[in-house]
């Protein structure tokens, strides 16, 4: 009799909704890249079921977890180690399991700074930074933005309050100038403007005033999407010297997570050209 060969060890992603996501592709695309046997699933779970559904999966032999959208924060508060990246952070997109371990990782900022820094070839060093949002995605990708020695961040939210809480957070690892949506309009442009909100995720223009963008500003925005981002179309709009959408620092913080998980590194060119062909 021939013995089977054991079952591909297993992997997902878990938030609230997930159906649309890519992670699925891009980790099949990554595990056939690197010859690698792992299946990765998608896992909708509400705030209230989010730590039934994490240790459900790792008590059924499950060995990592991608944490989206409501619960990186939960992801954090679960995990009984974390990362020095989730730890600023204090948000969590990649949980390990091994035995009674959970380790919480945060690949956001390393995969949004590696898509800027590498892929878009934008230095941050010596140059003024805005980011717009205060939700777990800003503060991922804060972090990696400070050490990357940037000479002026600003950061601006919607509700004041949160931007207020991140800027005292991340006190102790550089300075954080907090800004209220209500001055927008009176700043000078920013060389690198982040857009880390949802708004415009339905469709409606970006609620930025243009004011915040130069002839020579670099846009970025987190999200992304097969058409142009409303972002993107108002940063073109008014003038910016480039304006691109969050793909490649979805594809990068999952090559973080895949490393984390396999101990190897896929080459993300390939899978990125692929994803948004
Ligand atoms: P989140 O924690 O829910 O935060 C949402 C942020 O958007 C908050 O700052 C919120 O402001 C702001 N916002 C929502 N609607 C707004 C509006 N109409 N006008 C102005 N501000 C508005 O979400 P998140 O995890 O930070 O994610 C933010 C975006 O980044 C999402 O679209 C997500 O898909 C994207 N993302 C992309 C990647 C990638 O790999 N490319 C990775 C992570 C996240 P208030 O605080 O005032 O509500």
């Amino acid at each position: 009799m021939v013995k089977s060969a054991s079952p591909p060890d297993r992997y997902g992603l878990l938030g609230h909704p997930v159906e649309h996501s890519r992670s699925p592709l891009i980790h099949q695309l990554f595990a056939r890249q690197t010859g690698q046997r792992l299946t990765y699933e998608l896992i909708d779970a509400t705030p209230q079921g989010f730590e039934t559904a994490v240790l459900a999966f790792s008590a059924a032999g499950g060995k990592g977890l991608n944490v989206t959208v409501p619960h990186k924060q939960a992801a954090f508060e679960l995990a009984r180690e974390v990362s020095a990246a989730a730890s600023k952070a204090r948000a969590v997109n990649t949980l390990t399991f091994g035995g009674k371990a959970l380790r919480g990782d945060n690949t956001d900022g390393t995969g949004f700074l590696r898509d800027v820094t590498v892929n878009q070839r934008q230095p941050i060093a010596g140059r003024s930074v805005l980011i717009l949002g205060a939700g777990g995605a800003a503060r991922g990708i804060m972090g990696p933005l400070l050490e990357a020695g940037p000479r002026e961040l600003a950061l601006a939210n919607r509700t004041s309050e949160r931007a207020d809480q991140i800027v005292k957070q991340f006190r102790a690892h550089g300075k954080v100038t907090p800004i209220p949506f209500a001055h927008l309009d009176t700043l000078a442009p920013f060389d690198i403007v982040i857009n880390a909100t949802s708004a415009g995720l339905k469709g409606d223009a970006a609620p930025f005033p243009g004011t915040l963008i130069g002839p020579r500003s670099f846009c970025y925005d987190l999200v992304y999407s097969l058409n142009d981002t409303p972002f993107v179309i108002w940063a073109r709009n008014h003038g910016a010297e480039r304006a691109v959408q969050g793909w490649g620092m979805l594809v990068e913080q999952a090559a973080e997570s895949f490393h984390i998980w396999r101990g190897v590194r896929p080459d993300t060119a390939p899978i990125l050209k692929q994803l948004v062909r």
